[in-house]
């Protein structure tokens, strides 16, 4: 369990920005976090503790943000780091999937030999809201055969019940609103 005080200087550089980037969000701005290299040097600790005894091989970052924290948790666990980007971005053979959106729909991709079968995942973004994203990404994951061990992130918006979508799987989060 990450103590009140670690926890607590990580939540003390979180920005909420107002209306970012449409009306009506309160963006989670990380960016104050990522300045304070103790406070990220914690958030990247806290987030890989619970996963330590899980003999993960492949910790597999969604983009962005994802990709800032999950690089540094893979050298951590030990194990290889996996992108998942946007559609177009990555340069090999790749699997896809999309996802329902509020309004219309999005794609995810990762390269299809970057997980090979039975081998433990650890999925890593910055922030879960309505679990969309991360639901998108254990689908890619289980696609190419990887046992997905659990999700970490850094921030978890409850009040959108995200991890109701994700209830087969272990979510970690350090700080919920
Ligand atoms: P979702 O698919 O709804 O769980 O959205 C998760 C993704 O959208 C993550 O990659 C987040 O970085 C981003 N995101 C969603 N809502 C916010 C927010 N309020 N503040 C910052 N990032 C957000």
């Amino acid at each position: 369990m990450a103590s009140k005080k670690r926890v607590d200087s990580i939540a003390d550089r979180i920005r909420d920005v107002p209306d970012f980037p449409k009306k009506g969000i309160v963006f989670k701005d990380i960016t104050p976090v990522l300045s304070d290299i103790n406070a990220l040097r914690t958030s990247v600790e806290e987030m890989a503790s619970s996963f330590m005894d899980l003999e993960i091989d492949v910790v597999v970052g969604i983009e962005s943000r994802g990709f800032i924290f999950g690089a540094p948790i893979a050298d951590i666990l030990d194990a290889s780091f996996v992108l998942v980007r946007k559609p177009g971005k990555l340069p090999w053979k790749t699997k896809s999937v999309s996802y329902e959106l509020e309004y219309g729909t999005d794609a995810l991709e990762i390269h299809e030999d970057s997980i090979a079968k039975g081998q433990n995942v650890l999925i890593v973004d910055d922030l879960l809201a309505t679990g969309g994203t991360a639901e998108a990404t254990c689908k890619l994951v289980s696609e190419l055969g990887g046992n997905i061990k659990g999700l970490s992130v850094l921030i978890e918006l409850e009040f959108l019940s995200g991890r109701k979508k994700l209830n087969q799987y272990n979510v970690h989060s350090l700080v919920q609103y």
